[in-house]
């Protein structure tokens, strides 16, 4: 069968969902086989025969999205960008500085106005027309009415002969608002980036055995249950279990790049590169649903959709253009009915519109957030949803889990004892052999102990312990329960101390006690006391027992704790606490980090953490957690303002604009003062200790 491939860019794809969407309606055609990828927005089409390029754009056009024309939208706005800053700086400056007056020096701002409001603010009359067609109004519809109004105005009184005219108004509005719509649509481009570099850790092409022999297909084409094979220096193309030994470069994933030694069994992920030989693997994945592609999807429907601050902005609008609008007409009907002089009224109508044009308004958001994000890496926070800061702001309670957050995880033994006629060696042994499947930090600890053992049918308990199969038994590795030897076992829990605790059991008994202990993170306590200073409460929710859980509270001064929590409780917790941070680090705290209403990841933990929290500390300190906390307060402050300093000036003027005393100087000084206010405070959050 000839088959031929083909790639799209599909645009306008916000959720995973979109993809699948978009994937259905391509699959529908005949001889064509489509897979969607929606972090690359991609679509990968396999084509059985010719197909017109139009019956496809059609089905994706009616899913409601568009193939991509291949231009970026940064590459189109750019030209904008730069002459109408340039032709706007300048048409100020002639019209403003009274040393550059000269006879007919409003020609000259005329001239340089004019490419401004014809190709400069062609993309805000395009939207007005269009939102105009579905009776809506929207900023565009302000910026393009404004502008032009004033533009034309600003002709009709150089030909009444008039002094004054608002050109330079009419070049400044729409710059600067294309200004602030650049700097949101390269922040968002930033993040794209990074998934693009995710992904390109996945080959577009993979060895999959078929019937024995070798065949090269396409990556998306491989599905679970698929062998394939990854020669030396190549990645791997989707999660799977090694069905031989290898040696893996893990650091696509995990930032490590040590290599890592791996038998058979073992599980590999999609993007990390086989290092020596080629190596068999059974996949339990496909390319899309590998992990690394969630992980892109994450970080793509994070940066895909409109912030909610963004609609702030949209929400603000809605009511402030059509009010303005009002205005400007109860304006001229006030002065053409009560005064009588519709020269007058038609002038102050005007002047209403123009200044009402609020130009600050698209950069006030962008700019602080621009600003708190580069703040933010520069101490290892990332802020994945920049919503996340407006959420910070309202904050009361930040809740710890302990292993691996406030601790360091780094688990030694301090204890083994072995119970019910077993040594404390074979207990360890036993415990090292089915711990060697799980990466909590207990099984770090636990599982360094070398043995000949091996487990089979390794199970992960979250929030309890692991379980495996040694020679035919069923061994527990687990938090203490009741066993049939329960008075020996407490006996034994009695001398112990405030200890992480684990029980290795099997048929019942308990066989060996093991006491655990680790370190709380340096810088863990001063974070405590500098989340109380501001005036937040802390608590610390763990799995581990009470007598364990009592003591590192003692230590880092943590008031309210909870102990024995299973993954279950910490979600039970957290939907009963409104206003509240979780910080976490492992699988066992994932569902409670994305209910809570923020979620603050260990960048040296799991992935899947890191994935479900808006904010992730990547260098583990504890310290950046109140400063995380802190920024985010302080951001959201900083865009209010932002928004005050963006409307300020212009609702300040409307009434005087309505009463006809605004003069074009008055109105170019305000759009100016806004804009300058806007960035300076917005640089102001650089100075408040961050
Ligand atoms: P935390 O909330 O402190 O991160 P977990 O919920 O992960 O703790 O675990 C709670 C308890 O369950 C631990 O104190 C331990 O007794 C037991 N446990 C959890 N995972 C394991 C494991 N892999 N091996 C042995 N015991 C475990
Ligand atoms: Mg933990």
């Amino acid at each position: 069968m000839a088959s031929n491939l083909l790639e799209l860019d599909i645009e306008g794809m916000t959720c995973t969902a979109c993809a699948r969407r978009v994937e259905k309606n391509l699959n529908k055609l005949d001889g064509v086989s489509a897979y969607v990828d929606f972090a690359s927005e991609k679509a990968h089409l396999q084509l059985a025969g010719e197909i017109d390029l139009d019956v496809l754009k059609q089905a994706v056009e009616s899913a409601g999205y568009r193939v991509g024309e291949g231009k970026q939208e940064l590459q189109t706005l750019k030209p904008r960008l730069i002459i109408g800053l340039v032709l706007s700086a300048l048409a100020m400056v002639f019209a403003m500085v009274p040393g550059l007056y000269f006879e007919g020096s409003h020609y000259l701002v005329w001239a340089l106005a004019t490419p401004v409001i014809f190709y400069v603010a062609y993309p805000f009359h395009a939207a007005a027309i269009k939102n105009l067609r579905h009776g809506d109004t929207t900023m565009d519809t302000l910026v393009s009415l404004g502008s032009s109004v004033a533009y034309l105005y600003s002709i009709y009184l150089v030909f009444t002969g008039s002094m004054h005219h608002y050109f330079e108004v009419s070049a400044v509005v729409p710059s600067v608002v294309l200004l602030g719509r650049f700097i949101e649509v390269r922040a968002r481009r930033s993040a794209t980036d990074s998934v693009r570099a995710l992904l390109s850790a996945i080959p577009d092409q993979a060895t999959k055995v078929v019937a024995g022999k070798n065949q090269i297909v396409p990556t998306h084409t491989l599905r679970p249950g698929d062998t394939v094979v990854v020669a030396a220096g190549e990645r791997i193309p989707a999660d799977g279990i090694l069905r031989s030994t290898a040696s893996i470069d893990n650091s696509t994933l995990t930032g490590e790049s040590l290599p890592v030694e791996l038998v058979p069994g073992d599980k590999v992920s999609a993007g990390a590169t086989s290092l020596a030989g080629a190596i068999t693997i059974e996949l339990t994945s496909s390319a899309g649903t590998s992990r690394l592609s969630r992980i892109a999807d994450l970080v793509r429907e994070a940066t895909a959709q409109k912030t909610e601050l963004g609609s702030l902005t949209d929400k603000i609008s809605s009511i402030f253009v059509p009010s303005v609008i009002v205005i400007s007409v109860i304006t001229y009907l006030a002065w053409a009915l009560i005064v009588g002089d519709t020269v007058r009224a038609f002038e102050a109508a005007v002047a209403v519109l123009v200044i009402a044009c609020p130009c600050a308004l698209g950069i006030a958001v962008p700019m602080s957030l621009v600003v708190a994000t580069s703040l933010g890496t520069k101490k290892s926070v990332v802020i994945r949803n920049p919503d996340s800061l407006r959420q910070l702001a309202k904050i009361q309670r930040v809740v710890f889990d302990k292993t691996g957050t406030l601790t360091d995880g780094k688990l030694q033994i301090v204890r083994a004892v072995g119970l019910g006629g077993v040594t404390a060696k074979e207990a360890l042994e036993k415990a090292a052999a089915v711990e060697a499947g799980s990466k909590h930090p207990i099984a770090m600890a636990l599982s360094a102990t070398k043995t000949k053992l091996s487990a089979t049918n390794i199970q992960e308990h979250p929030g309890r312990g692991v379980s495996g199969v040694i020679d035919g038994t069923l061994v527990f590795v687990e938090r203490p329960t009741t066993f049939e030897n329960q008075h020996e076992l407490d006996a034994e829990l009695a001398k112990a101390g405030a200890n992480t605790l684990v029980v290795v059991s099997w048929e019942g008994w308990a066989h060996g006690l093991i006491e655990l202990s680790d370190q709380p993170r340096q810088g863990a306590q001063a974070a405590v006391a500098r989340l109380a200073e501001l005036g937040l409460g802390t608590t610390m929710l763990s799995g581990d027992n009470e007598r364990r859980v009592a003591e590192i509270a003692e230590q880092l001064g943590i008031q309210d704790f909870v102990s024995e929590a299973s993954p279950e409780a910490k979600l039970e917790y957290l939907r009963q606490h409104q206003n509240v941070v979780m910080v976490g680090d492992g699988i066992n705290d994932v569902a409670a980090l994305s209910t809570a209403d923020i979620g603050i990841a260990m960048g040296s933990g799991a992935q899947a953490a890191q994935a479900a929290s808006a904010i992730t500390v990547l260098d583990d300190d504890p310290a950046r957690i109140p400063y995380a906390i802190e920024l985010g307060k302080k951001t959201y402050r900083n865009i209010l303002q932002n928004l005050g300093w963006a409307f300020g000036y212009n609702a300040l003027l409307i009434p005087v604009a309505a009463l006809g005393l605004l003069n074009p100087m008055l109105a170019g000084v305000a759009m100016a003062f806004s804009s300058v206010s806007v960035v300076a405070n917005a640089q102001r959050l650089r100075w408040q200790n961050l």
